[in-house]
């Protein structure tokens, strides 16, 4: 089946209209200059748009012009752009760039495919966005959305992006070789995304092809008995995962009760929908410092008793647990402390452990209780990507992994590993190196349950196809 694509990128264009733009779009409109077009693109390529964002803001302040950032060397550089992917050779692009500009193009950013592809850290696919986007010339840039999408649509019938590219100079219209990038991008990111698109979803979907898609399933609630959606998400920023499509992300999950972590705001720094959200009853219990740590849950049914804190203010100050009693059972939600890169917070978060199991095994001596959260501990092998190369890290270093043995031993009952037995069920994902498309991740949020309550487990899924943070959700549908 053919698709027509005319009806397909304008129905595109209004689907998008509220997606984030693509960086180097927003500096191109900005700035309208090509030397930071062609900067910004370089630094994008295997790397998340924050992230680009961030690192070109950092460089610019420095280094705006091809003179200022001929005064930078190549380590300089490396600090700057850091932590976008494989920022070491991209310094090195980045500190050659100056001398070859002035040399060989007056120190102006050249306006032909044949001489962009001459400077260093340049091939087709950033040379075609700088065309594009720097000096309005028809160009086709072929992202890996891009490709992946016009295949899926079975427009080319292609193996790589080169092919690709070449394949849509013979049949895509001109008018849309400059747009169809970004808004290819845009659709691949929020919705035609490279694991589980969400064609349940899609206004795309009565014509699409869908040649060699798996579309995300999304389970229903089990029907037995009186189960309730107890959903634990690490949003890293309440207010950045608002923007990112919380709430349509919300109605997907349904959940009974939602318990976030990393909040990083006070209730009243919220956007309004946020601090008396429809259908729920909100709690939250924020860090002291501002934009830190913090937790929230929102719960369909009022809690009986809240209990903010664990009884230390160690922890406490840093709005790390927030506990609802319902009827039958306790929610309580936690946001574990991270150990650090140098492991400097180790003992903390040891002290942390300890005080939260105390805790949580007082509740359970009156009803169940489910401990959900962000864990910040990958329990086993299986719960990472790369085990060996991370036993002396943070997250995977035998002191954590041996408290969650302890835990564990001493009877809860990690819910998801109950029901669900397989490799590659991470639900984080590191920014850098586009690890989440590769799913180089680790399985850091939990829901474990004390050991009495193990039949009221009915199922377990880790959402990998919600966005919005570096974390997805997970979730436990949990007899009452
Ligand atoms: S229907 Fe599915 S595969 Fe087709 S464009 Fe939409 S999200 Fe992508």
């Amino acid at each position: 089946m053919a698709v027509n694509i005319d009806t397909f990128l304008s129905l595109l264009k209004k689907e998008v209209k509220d997606y984030q733009v693509p960086v180097v779009d927003l500096i191109a409109v900005q700035t309208k200059d090509p030397f930071r077009v062609l900067v910004a693109t370089i630094l994008s390529a295997r790397t998340k748009d924050e992230v680009t964002a961030k690192a070109s803001e950092r460089l610019f302040a420095k280094a705006g012009s091809i003179q200022k950032l001929a005064k930078l060397d190549e380590k300089q550089l490396q600090k700057l752009i850091f932590p976008v992917g494989f920022y070491k050779n991209k310094a090195r692009y980045l500190a050659a760039l100056p001398a070859v500009l002035t040399r060989d193009f007056a120190a102006k950013v050249p306006e032909s495919m044949d001489a962009l592809l001459t400077l260093p850290g340049v091939g087709r696919k950033t040379a075609n966005l700088v065309l594009a986007q720097a000096f309005a010339i028809p160009a086709i840039c072929v992202d890996t959305h891009v490709h992946r999408i016009m295949n899926i649509w079975g427009y080319v019938d292609t193996s790589n992006p080169l092919q690709t590219e070449m394949a849509l100079r013979e049949k895509l219209p001109q008018k849309y070789w400059i747009p169809v990038n970004s808004l290819l991008v845009a659709f691949g990111q929020g919705t035609c995304r490279p694991i589980g698109p969400h064609c349940d979803r899609c206004l795309l979907v009565e014509d699409c092809p869908q040649i060699g898609v798996t579309p995300r399933k999304l389970k229903k609630k089990s029907a037995k008995g009186n189960v309730q959606r107890l959903v634990s998400w690490n949003v890293n920023g309440l207010r950045a995962a608002y923007k990112k499509g919380f709430m349509e992300s919300l109605r997907e999950m349904a959940p009974d009760v939602l318990g976030l972590q990393e909040i990083k705001a006070m209730k009243e720094q919220l956007p309004e929908a946020l601090q008396d959200l429809q259908g729920y009853n909100g709690y939250f219990y924020s860090a002291q410092r501002k934009g830190y740590s913090g937790v929230a849950i929102y719960a369909k049914k009022k809690a009986i008793r809240v209990i903010e804190g664990i009884g230390d203010a160690r922890f406490d100050d840093e709005g790390r647990v927030l506990t609802l009693e319902f009827d039958s059972f306790y929610f309580v939600n936690c946001y574990f402390p991270n150990a650090k890169g140098d492991l400097s917070r180790l003992d903390f978060k040891h002290d942390f452990n300890v005080m939260l199991q105390n805790f949580s095994e007082d509740l359970a001596k009156t009803k169940s209780v489910v401990v959900c959260g962000d864990y910040n501990v990958a329990h086993k092998e299986i719960d990472l990507a790369n085990p060996k190369q991370n036993v002396k890290n943070a997250g995977f270093t035998p002191e954590e992994r041996s408290w969650m043995d302890n835990f564990i031993a001493a009877g809860w009952i990690d819910s998801f590993r109950e029901k669900n037995k397989s490799p590659e069920q991470y639900s984080w994902w590191s920014y850098r190196s586009r690890a989440r498309d590769r799913n180089i991740g680790w399985r850091l949020d939990y829901h474990c349950v004390d050991g009495n309550s193990v039949q009221k487990i009915i199922d377990v899924e880790i959402l990998q196809g919600i966005h919005g943070s570096d974390h997805c959700p997970v979730v436990l549908d949990f007899l009452e």
